[in-house]
């Protein structure tokens, strides 16, 4: 079968980029896959989180599945820490994985900061996790922005290991990457060299799901752009990567290209695109934001939700748990 699965960390202030470069991929693919969304809250601890703050967290980002059109009777919607699999397979691929292609990690090089010995040892075997998230459901398909392209690589070659290794041909698939569309890494407002991110400390730098019609037109106008007009052709964005930003947002909200946006803003400067930009990110986002503060009101229907999706989850993990410790040779508990 073909099969999703994907996630959001519970790490507070969604975004535009987690929007475009992953939830509303989920929404579409939801018709065609067997799907499973997950509230990662294991990862989130690899950096310090407030215990309070990341329960809100989590129904937060089950509420934003919820209100951008997961269908939780169809897809399952549930949290990782409540399925044991991701943990037990976790150490189990991590005897699988080798120190050299966690080195390779770029993700885990920014997000250390300069210090690398003071970083937690869970921010560094993070994609190890993130394997064993994906393969504990042996899926197929995992949409996910460009920035998870080197760890999705990773889940691939560590599922190869683990076949050739254990003698056990196909027995997990490689998962593809789903990362299309004009918005797979969308940038920092402030900074067209940085991803936007949740972890930023400048909320100027990102649209939020919370931001409301003023603050989203506040920000787009004050996002760092260039003097240059905009230009006709595709190639006119390269070495230019606020315009390059601004033009993929405009693509990725309208549903078109890069090449229908620029034939229509070509040769006009950012105060033409802007305020459009402005009013588009306000279409998509307030009926979201607004269904999501309506969820939000209501957290014991957003736990069931996320109870019952725990159960399917782990009917689905449990016996491919149970398969993997068998030809690891572990004694059966019985
Ligand atoms: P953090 O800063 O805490 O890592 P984040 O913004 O990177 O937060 P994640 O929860 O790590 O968000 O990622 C959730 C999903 O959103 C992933 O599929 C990731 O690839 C995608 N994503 C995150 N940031 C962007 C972005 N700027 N553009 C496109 N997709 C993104
Ligand atoms: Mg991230």
């Amino acid at each position: 079968t073909q099969r999703v699965f994907s996630g959001v960390q519970p790490t507070g202030n969604l975004h535009l980029g987690n929007y475009l470069g992953a939830i509303s991929k989920f929404v579409t693919m939801q018709h065609d896959y067997e799907s499973i969304f997950c509230v990662v809250d294991l990862h989130a601890i690899t950096v310090p989180q407030d215990p309070a703050k990341l329960k809100a967290q989590t129904r937060e980002v089950a509420a934003a599945y919820l209100a951008a059109g997961i269908d939780p009777e169809k897809s399952i919607i549930f949290q990782q820490s409540a399925v044991s699999a991701h943990a037990e397979l976790a150490w189990i691929l991590g005897c699988i994985a080798r120190i050299g292609w966690l080195n390779r990690m770029t993700q885990f090089k920014d997000k250390a900061g300069k210090d690398k010995e003071k970083a937690s040892v869970g921010l560094y075997t993070y994609p190890v996790l993130m394997a064993a998230d994906i393969l504990a459901y042996k899926a197929t398909h995992v949409p996910v922005g460009e920035d998870q392209k080197q760890h999705l690589e990773l889940a691939r070659d560590i599922a190869a290991k683990f076949n050739n290794d254990m003698n056990a041909e196909n027995f997990f698939p490689l998962p593809e990457p789903m990362i299309q569309g004009p918005a797979t890494r969308v940038m920092s407002l402030r900074d067209g060299t940085a991803k936007m991110s949740k972890s930023d400390p400048s909320d100027l730098s990102r649209i939020t799901f919370t931001d409301d019609a003023d603050a989203i037109a506040k920000k787009f106008k004050k996002a760092k752009s260039d003097p240059d007009p905009l230009p006709t052709e595709k190639e006119g964005l390269e070495g230019r990567p606020e315009a390059k930003n601004l033009v993929g947002i405009y693509a990725a909200l309208a549903g078109t290209d890069v090449e229908t946006v620029l034939s229509e803003f070509g040769g006009q400067g950012f105060g033409a695109l802007k305020p459009k930009l402005a009013e588009l990110a306000v279409e998509k986002l307030s009926p979201l934001s607004a269904e999501m503060r309506r969820l939000m009101d209501d957290p014991s229907h957003i736990d069931s939700i996320l109870t019952n999706g725990a159960e399917r989850a782990e009917a689905i993990a449990a016996p491919i748990l149970k398969d993997v410790k068998d030809i690891m040779g572990f004694r059966p508990r019985g």
